[in-house]
């Protein structure tokens, strides 16, 4: 008789009886030891190696890698640690154990999808100043609304903002955080845990405020330096994974501003992702700005444009050439009357692409499928051609590419070994494909066919509705009073 203990990929236990006549002490060996184990947490209290989290098998896997670019039947097994221990095509190996085993057959498992640019702030304004441009929006939002919100209510904003994100199938955000009167620094801190206490991960756009007499470059520094100091032990949840400038330079006359972002990107070695060039009204003011950006080094490989409807061709050169990104936001381009961005034109200079939701005042569902749709459609009908953009750019673009405009490809943004095991099961039964699954996939499904979503490989969406992390009841850590 053999029995093999635990290992990472195994599981539990593995017990091997060569005598017959041992099989009944085997089959109590078996139960004892399984009881024993579910008692004890899985392998980890029989053999001090962890169990396998989660075993998803019989699933049509979209791994969004490029190594594997044809989706398989097959599986998907996760480690102890909420990383992907395998990605397998066919069946899994008999032997293979984990804590929870999902038979996924008719569903089809995604990467979770990222989102490059989303104001998580937004999600109570869904519909407001729905006759206007980017500026009678402007006016509306943040001339009337913003000023009134404090930290407490920007964590309750911000919170059902991420909720929403997580339930429409992102599972990581860039999120423009709003700053409005505060110096404390404190609606920085209750806009980041709202984001990670909803169980998504999240990149902090951090906003540096307008710069003038009584909000020095020196004022911004310090409030900045407070914040990472603080962020920074945050990261324990592995649900922030770091933090970025919000760039707002393009909106101010006075170059003071785009000079402050440049030196805060440099003192602290941040990324900056930068508004720029979204509404067609600004266009000439914006890019007679553009000078500052080269001036200050801003555009360079830690540069990311949000928006970036209406460059010259030179600025596009010039960002592929320095290794600049940008976030493609399609919904809200299209409810704004922005415009759209010569997306095919960008890739053939090489320009890294990801793509956004924007935020819900702007783009009123946080809806990945919509989004995709919206783009893709607006760049067939521009260009009255189907083959200039296909379903896979822009899935690609919603996952993986928004990981590499974000920096964070080696965490998120496909299903590979070693990343963390973040993922959607999407009920196909209403879109069986013909011959291509990713056609049927963006062209068809949408938010209402996603049955779970995964973030660690742990389940914070299960048939629409939040569980598990993020169904966390409020903490409400950002009321008045209260620290942060
Ligand atoms: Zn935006």
């Amino acid at each position: 008789m053999k029995i093999s203990a635990c290992s990472r990929t195994n599981g539990p236990i593995t017990a091997t009886v060569s005598n017959w006549r041992l099989g009944s002490f085997r089959q109590w060996l078996a139960t004892t030891m399984t009881a024993t184990a579910m008692l004890l947490g899985g392998c980890a209290g029989i053999a001090s190696l962890p169990a396998n989290r989660l075993l998803v098998e019989n699933a049509l896997v979209f791994p969004m890698d490029p190594a594997r670019p044809a989706p398989f039947i097959g599986y998907l097994l996760v480690a102890s640690d909420g990383t992907i221990a395998r990605v397998g095509e066919g069946r899994p190996a008999a032997d293979l154990r984990a804590a929870r085993r999902i038979d996924a057959q008719g569903q089809w498992l995604l990467p979770g999808f990222v989102s490059a640019h989303s104001h998580l702030w937004q999600s109570d304004f869904a519909g407001i100043a729905s006759d206007q441009n980017l500026e009678g929006w402007m006016a509306q939002l943040y001339g009337k609304v913003t000023p009134g919100l404090d930290a407490a209510q920007l964590y309750r904003l911000t919170r059902l903002g991420a909720e929403h994100h997580l339930l429409n199938g992102i599972t990581t955000a860039f999120n423009f955080t709003v700053t409005g009167g505060d110096k404390t620094g404190r609606v920085d801190r209750c806009q980041l845990l709202a984001a990670t206490h909803s169980g998504m991960r999240v990149l902090h756009g951090f906003n540096v405020r307008k710069i003038d007499a009584q909000w020095t470059p020196e004022d911004a520094k310090e409030r900045l330096r407070a914040f990472l100091q603080w962020a920074g032990e945050q990261r324990g949840s592995g649900r922030y994974l770091g933090t970025v400038i919000a760039g707002a330079g393009m909106y101010y006359d006075d170059p003071a501003q785009t000079r402050t972002e440049a030196g805060l990107m440099q003192a602290f070695g941040l990324d900056n992702q930068q508004h720029y060039l979204e509404a067609p009204g600004l266009v000439s003011a914006e890019r007679a700005r553009y000078r500052w950006l080269k001036e200050f080094g801003v555009v360079g490989p830690k540069l990311v444009y949000g928006h970036f409807v209406h460059p010259t061709p030179d600025m596009v050169f010039e960002a592929a050439q320095a290794g600049a990104g940008m976030s493609w936001n399609p919904l809200s381009n299209g409810r704004l009357g922005s415009g759209t961005p010569d997306i095919p034109a960008y890739r053939a200079q090489g320009l890294r692409i990801g793509m956004g939701v924007d935020g819900e005042a702007s783009a009123d569902r946080a809806d990945p499928f919509e989004n995709m749709r919206a783009g893709l459609y607006q760049i067939r009908a521009n260009r009255q051609s189907a083959s200039v953009l296909s379903a896979f750019d822009v899935l690609r673009m919603h996952t993986l590419g928004s990981a590499e405009v974000l920096g964070v490809d080696g965490v998120v943004g496909s299903l590979a070994e070693g990343k963390k095991a973040d993922f959607l099961l999407v009920d196909a039964k209403g879109f069986q494909p013909y011959k291509d699954p990713y056609a049927a996939l963006v062209f068809a499904a949408g938010v209402e066919n996603i049955n779970g979503v995964f973030v660690d490989g742990e389940q914070v969406a299960a048939q629409r509705r939040l569980a598990g992390v993020a169904a966390t009841p409020d903490a409400a850590p950002c009321d008045a009073g209260k620290q942060p």
